[in-house]
């Protein structure tokens, strides 16, 4: 059974590695912040206008909200044999919250994704995502053959909100005031792995990897 938390900042390529981890041990990726695109995409309500604010302004969404959303996920089906939280928890309470729900089933593993701060300013403000072909480049480590068009699609590549640079800036400083707490919780209850974010796809896989053996 794998109860699985990745932490780190931004940009740090948890969102890459949870995908890889989920389709090797076949368990679902949750992705708050994934959650909220699509509930953001789907249309028009009052919680979606609220959380398109937060995300674009690289603030945290409120702990209600987030909270709701992702205990409803965790408490589907798919979920019973494991999954993966990609993104949750983000602070001290979220990290707190989550322990006192899970106390029947806790987390089994806890990964910090951690990256040197220059080169995470980089991968964030140097993406560029396709909407349609759901692609996603980086100018400086994996541009597209055509400046600002997709290979897949042709389509025009766009930055999201929360990539622009002030929004970047903010979301490193709110991993620094909030979620850096949550990770000291882990670290003092002695359940936290640390993992060197900087090295290439496959070997940030590999050292996950490793540690999920244990
Ligand atoms: P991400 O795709 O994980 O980088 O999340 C994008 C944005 O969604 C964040 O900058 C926040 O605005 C919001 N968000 C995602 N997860 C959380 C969370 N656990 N708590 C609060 N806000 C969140």
């Amino acid at each position: 059974m794998y109860n699985i938390v990745f932490i780190g900042p931004p940009g740090g390529g948890k969102g890459t590695q949870a995908d890889m981890v989920c389709k090797f041990l076949n368990i679902p990726h949750i992705s708050t912040g994934d959650i909220f695109r699509a509930m953001i995409k789907e249309g028009k309500s009052e919680l979606a206008d609220m959380i398109r604010g937060y995300m674009s302004r690289g603030e945290l969404v409120p702990d209600e909200a987030v909270v709701d959303v992702l205990f409803d996920r965790i408490s589907k089906d798919d979920c019973q044999n494991g999954y993966l939280l990609d993104g949750f928890p983000r602070s001290l309470n979220q990290a707190k919250v989550l322990d006192a729900k899970l106390a029947s089933a806790p987390l089994t593993h806890v990964i910090l994704i951690d990256v040197d701060e220059n080169q995470l300013i980089k991968r964030l403000t140097g993406r560029r995502t396709a909407v349609n072909s759901g692609k996603i480049y980086n100018i400086h480590f994996n541009p597209p053959k055509v400046e600002g068009k997709c290979d897949v699609s042709g389509e025009d590549l766009i930055i999201r909100d929360d990539d622009k640079i002030e929004t970047v800036t903010n979301r490193l400083k709110v991993y620094k005031d909030q979620t850096v707490a949550a990770v000291n919780y882990y670290k003092e209850k002695g359940v936290l792995t640390v993992i060197k974010g900087e090295k290439n796809i496959d070997e940030v896989f590999a050292d996950i990897k490793e540690v999920l053996k244990s």
